[in-house]
């Protein structure tokens, strides 16, 4: 049985740290629009400079560019027994396409997890992320520590993105607020959003509530 999910939450809400857990749990792959931006920088491309200045100052990347990347990768092979989406959609328009972009595949979404965590607690997360550009682990120096500041447990040096300065995740809320809380009525009037308390516990307890939804 296929099982298609949608991770919706604020940046910082540990939808990366939960789709990695889910991944393990139902081996479906984890589509990380960040990630996939990150990527097409790293590599150059055409997408990658266009998306670069929003990223840089925690806007949301124009929803064509976005719609694009995600409607390539959900027809490949590995799809075919469910994904995660993790941070996509994130408007209203991107829910659009994604609903028309499935329908195409005879498809539908089975559950939109939103992970809900305040304001405060998300920039006291954000501010000590780290993460591995080797194995995707990730970390935060206090809550989730790595084996030392800067290395990952596969030994590979670790990162601090640049959007996850103060000033910049700050935006990124501002933007979240804005742009994408407006999907959790969408779906709730779709009778699809599964509210997660993401805040005031850890990774392990938050994953069990999501285990309970998938069943
Ligand atoms: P998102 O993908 O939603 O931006 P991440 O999964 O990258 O979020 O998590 C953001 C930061 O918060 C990371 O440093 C991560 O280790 C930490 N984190 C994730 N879940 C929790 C939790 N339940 N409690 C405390 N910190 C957490
Ligand atoms: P977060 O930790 O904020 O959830 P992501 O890694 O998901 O971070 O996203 C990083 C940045 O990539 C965003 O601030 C935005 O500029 C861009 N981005 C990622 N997903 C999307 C999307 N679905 N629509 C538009 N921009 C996106
Ligand atoms: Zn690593």
């Amino acid at each position: 049985m296929s099982m298609n999910l949608i991770f919706l939450g604020p940046p910082g809400a540990g939808k990366g740290t939960q789709a990695k857990k889910t991944v393990e749990q139902c081996s479906v792959p984890q589509l990380s629009t960040g990630d996939m931006l990150r990527a097409a920088r790293k590599d150059g491309t055409a997408l990658g400079k266009k998306a670069a200045g929003y990223m840089d100052s925690g806007k949301l990347v124009p929803d064509d560019l976005v719609v694009g990347i995600v409607k390539e990768r959900i027809v490949r092979d590995d799809c075919s027994n469910g994904f995660i989406l993790d941070g996509f959609p994130r408007t209203l328009g991107q829910a659009a396409s994604l609903d028309r972009m499935l329908a195409e595949i005879d498809q539908k979404i089975d559950h939109v997890v939103d992970l809900v965590v305040d304001d405060e607690e998300l920039v006291g997360r954000l501010t000590a992320r780290r993460s591995c550009s080797a194995c995707g682990n990730i970390y935060h120096l206090q809550f989730n520590p790595p084996p030392s500041p800067d290395t990952c447990e596969c030994g590979k040096g670790l990162v601090q993105r640049e959007d996850d300065n103060e000033t910049t995740v700050r935006s990124r809320l501002e933007v979240y607020h804005s742009q994408t809380a407006p999907l959790q009525d969408h779906y709730e009037k779709q009778g699809l959003r599964r509210k997660i308390d993401g805040g005031g516990r850890g990774p392990d307890e938050v994953f069990s509530s999501i285990k309970e939804i998938l069943g």
